[in-house]
């Protein structure tokens, strides 16, 4: 059983057996594409185009933690990867988490979908980072923000203190995406929200 995961053909093929909601993978990737066009990054993603964008759909089979849905970003090419745990094997996904409990801004997305786009717009923020490091006085002044989070040991996700760039990175998430945890570090906040016009 181990060696059938990892295909969306396999994910179609074993659902009834293994219960799996109704699930379509390209369904789903056009609409977090779809809700990525709400967000203030299309216009700097016109200018900075994506090489691509890869959705990885991936059955989870004999593992009792619900991973979490993932991303990674290397040179203009993302990949969101989505795993999915049997009905069976006690849940789905790792999402839908109180604030507190989080490591990422995305686990504290209500549902799967917004999981998958919270984490796909956590890579486009990596992407256009460039930027902010290409103008001086936004530079310094997130390289204070970053010290000043790491010396309190608090901002809007644990994942976030990781590095600069995922510093960068969770707080667009959080100013776009996620109201209820702006407070755990408005200078970060109040910074991304002023320095995306400006890229
Ligand atoms: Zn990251």
């Amino acid at each position: 059983m181990a060696m059938i995961q990892r295909t969306h053909f396999m994910d179609l093929h074993y659902a009834k057996e293994l219960q799996f909601e109704p699930y379509n993978v390209r369904s789903l990737g056009s609409a977090v594409l779809t809700s990525i066009h709400n967000f203030d990054v299309l216009r700097l993603l016109a200018r900075l185009p994506i090489k691509e964008v890869s959705f990885q759909s991936i059955l989870v089979l004999n593992n009792k933690a619900a991973p979490s849905v993932d991303g990674a970003y290397d040179h203009g090419y993302i990949r969101v990867r989505m795993p999915r745990v049997p009905v069976a094997q006690g849940g789905l996904d790792d999402y839908g988490r109180n604030v507190g409990q989080h490591l990422t801004v995305s686990q504290l997305a209500p549902n799967h979908q917004e999981a998958v786009t919270r984490t796909l717009l956590h890579e486009v923020a990596h992407h256009i980072q460039a930027q902010v490091r290409d103008n001086p006085g936004l530079r310094n002044e997130f390289a204070r923000l970053w010290s000043a989070a790491c010396k309190r040991r608090q901002t809007v996700s644990e994942y976030a203190l990781e590095g600069q760039t995922d510093y960068w990175s969770e707080l667009v998430v959080a100013a776009i995406a996620e109201p209820r945890i702006r407070r755990l570090d408005p200078e970060g906040i109040a910074f991304v929200l002023r320095a995306l016009p400006q890229l």
